[in-house]
């Protein structure tokens, strides 16, 4: 009976330590080898009203250029109308 507590206690600490070990490493690479596109807290400002937003509830548009970010439709268009006036 002795023994099967000792064996217990000593899988318990082997339980116990061995992930907070392994447990590091994957965590740092989760953060720092994420896809760009799976990063979702990543803030962007609106070319048009100057507001920051997060990347994923944007809207997407090239101006023939480059990519371009807006908080919303109505912002995105009025950017485009705006140039295409200019
Ligand atoms: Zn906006």
């Amino acid at each position: 009976m002795k023994y099967i507590l000792i064996a217990l206690a000593v899988y318990f600490c082997y339980r116990f330590l061995v992930p907070r070990k392994q447990g590091r490493k994957p965590y740092k690479e989760s953060i720092f080898q994420k896809p760009a596109n799976v990063i979702d807290d990543i803030m962007v400002k609106d070319p048009y009203c100057g507001v920051h937003f997060p990347l994923n509830s944007g809207v997407k548009a090239y101006d023939g250029q480059n990519e371009l970010y807006f908080c919303s439709e109505d912002c995105k268009n009025k950017y485009f109308a705006n140039k295409t006036k200019k």
